[in-house]
């Protein structure tokens, strides 16, 4: 009996699916799953290091998975990591960490990839690894698969480079076909031991790390046109209710606006969008391919894809007679998302969300967040008019220059906007974590200290129908150093995992005295990461581009702290940021 067979059969007689909670997390065989002969294929395990439901709502994993797949000699399959529960039964029986496609273990496997989606989600690599089988350090594998990391956390590997052998920085897509292509060609390297000539083949790839290797200049790897890349019509639809229970479909990558705290606009620039028909064709696809009841046009800013409102003009008679409803997440605050939002809820009614982000005008200025007072009340009070009974508003402390008058802005603009006459507002509060290659990369992390009593200040306004909700805050100095930590952090994350540290990112799951305790083990000064980097250092990512220079983040930096904004260059002409130039790449304004 095969290894597979084995597992398969354990998950079917040993009554382990009756013992653990969500059992259909490990069943595999949903609808569109992709099942081909493994036999003389490359084998990748994508792995998404958290539990199945956050994976299965992850845009970047499913667009991996249909693209290796497209591919005949490559056979993607997928694996997540399983609760804690499941870990005990599959440490007890011995069983390590399988695919759900064909139950094969992960050693099987050629190339095991793992997405970096945020930081707190580390130890849960680590986790992946240890029920894989695969040693943790990637000096002590020889023949094991090829561990691949990738996602925006990858564009600072340094944390996570012990563990990783190769890195992909940047659009995934065209980045890992070359890469598996090396692979499947050189493979009697890795059949033979020969791992580091492996991988310094690998490493000549655009957007290719491998930390083994003395660093160089890597430049991130990116899709010219994202239009090149299918709609997935068939994408992989689960049996259990996930985070995201809806078809996703990518109308537009990155996004211009240039918030300054906001590491996916860069990670993501330059802007590049998919035509209206394009989009439609492949929501007609998804409806046919799938029972979804939702579809969501996802990108980090849908309402500023130029052809906004015909597109909605376009699928709302394909979605409302079928009561299927459109979901279009966007921050913006302004009329005209008012207005789409209120067409697309003729369908269902969902709830509406403005990011001002900070209280005051000043400190919007200071983070580039192009939104006024007067916006956002006269955006509310059209909502409030188009029958809306509940809003959210999101906001940040923590942010670079606060003072407590912006806290107190935060209340005062709350109350202005709840006596416009909504039934219930909520205001969610996060703390500020600067972020690698942001122009707030230099910035001052706040400690928890002061997080928490900014956060219970805001709390004491709660009620009469405003409801202040409050990330926790003492997760955030453990984000911010894993964010921007060099190497050396590498080992407090090891002993954070050692001592029990798994599913950080879950609020009812995240131990600070554990993380505490692993800075000490690992000799990290955590002050060191707190007080932010001088614009003249070399950064520990400083190896890696994103293509937006250092002089255009250094330069953004300074004008952010005279309070000076930059416009969104896609309307108003470059703002000298590099990323254009750096990646041959057309800051694409329409698509059609
Ligand atoms: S290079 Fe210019 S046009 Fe291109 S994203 Fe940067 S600022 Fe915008």
């Amino acid at each position: 009996m095969t290894v597979s067979e084995e597992i398969r059969k354990w998950l079917v007689f040993s009554g382990v699916l009756t013992r653990v909670g969500k059992p259909s997390r490990y069943i595999g065989k949903e609808l569109n799953a992709v099942l081909k002969d493994p036999a003389g294929k490359l084998r990748v395990l994508l792995a998404f290091p958290d539990a199945y439901e956050v994976g299965m709502s992850h845009l970047g994993f499913k667009i991996l998975y249909r693209e290796l797949n497209s591919r005949d000699s490559i056979f993607a399959e997928r694996t997540y990591l399983p609760w804690k529960d499941m870990i005990e039964e599959m440490r007890k029986s011995s069983v390590p960490l399988f695919s759900l496609e064909t139950y094969s273990p992960a050693l099987e496997f050629d190339i095991v990839g793992i997405t970096l989606q945020y930081e707190l989600g580390y130890t849960n690599v680590l986790a992946l690894l240890e029920l894989a089988g695969i040693p943790l350090f990637q000096r002590d594998r020889t023949y094991e698969p090829i561990v691949l990391g990738g996602g925006p956390c990858a564009s600072n590997p340094e944390p996570m480079s012990d563990f990783f052998d190769a890195f992909v920085i940047g659009d995934g897509e065209e980045a890992i076909i070359e890469v598996c292509g090396l692979i499947e060609k050189n493979i009697d390297l890795l059949k033979s031991g020969k791992r580091r000539e492996l991988l310094e083949t690998i490493s000549e790839v655009r957007g290719v790390y491998v930390p083994s290797i003395e660093r160089k200049n890597i430049v991130k790897a990116a899709v010219a046109d994202i239009s090149d890349y299918e709609i997935d019509g068939k994408p992989v639809v689960p049996f259990m209710k996930v985070i995201h229970d809806r078809a996703i479909v990518e109308v537009m990558r990155g996004c211009n606006r240039g918030c300054r705290f906001c590491q996916a606009g860069i990670f993501y620039r330059p802007v590049r969008e998919r035509g209206k028909e394009e989009i439609v064709e492949g929501v007609r696809e998804i409806l046919k391919g799938t029972g979804y009841d939702e579809v969501s046009l996802l990108s980090l800013s849908t309402m500023d894809h130029s052809q906004i409102g015909e597109l909605t003009d376009s699928l709302l008679p394909l979605m409302e007679p079928r009561r299927i409803a459109l979901s279009l997440p966007s921050s913006r605050v302004d009329a005209f998302d008012v207005e789409i939002a209120s067409r697309i809820a003729s369908i269902r009614k969902t709830g509406l969300t403005f990011a001002p982000e900070a209280g005051t005008q000043r400190l919007r200025n200071v983070i580039n967040k192009n939104v006024t007072e007067e916006d956002l009340l006269s955006c509310a009070m059209i909502a409030r008019k188009k029958g809306w009974q509940r809003l959210k508003l999101y906001f940040m402390i923590g942010l670079p220059t606060e003072t407590s008058e912006d806290i107190e802005g935060i209340v005062k603009l709350s109350r202005r906007v709840k006596a416009i006459g909504f039934k219930e507002l909520t205001i969610s509060v996060a703390d500020f974590i600067p972020k690698p290659h942001t122009p707030f990369q230099f910035s001052r992390q706040i400690d928890e200290n002061e997080v928490s009593q900014k956060a219970e200040f805001l709390k004491g306004f709660s009620g009469r129908g405003i409801d202040i909700k409050i990330h926790n805050p003492s997760s955030g100095p453990v984000e911010g150093i894993l964010s921007r930590g060099d190497r050396k952090v590498g080992r407090a994350i090891y002993e954070a995992y050692r001592l029990g540290a798994m599913f950080d990112e879950w609020d009812d799951q995240f131990d600070r005295r554990i993380w505490d305790e692993a800075f000490k083990i690992a000799s990290i000064d955590t002050e060191y990461y707190f007080k932010g980097y001088s614009t003249d250092e070399t950064l520990p990512w400083e190896h890696v581009s994103l293509g937006v220079s250092k002089e255009f983040l250094v330069s953004e930096y300074f004008r952010s702290l005279k309070g000076q904004t930059t416009p969104d260059c896609r309307w108003t002409g470059c703002a000298g940021c590099s990323v254009c130039g750096r990646l041959g790449i057309t800051n694409v304004l329409r698509k059609v």
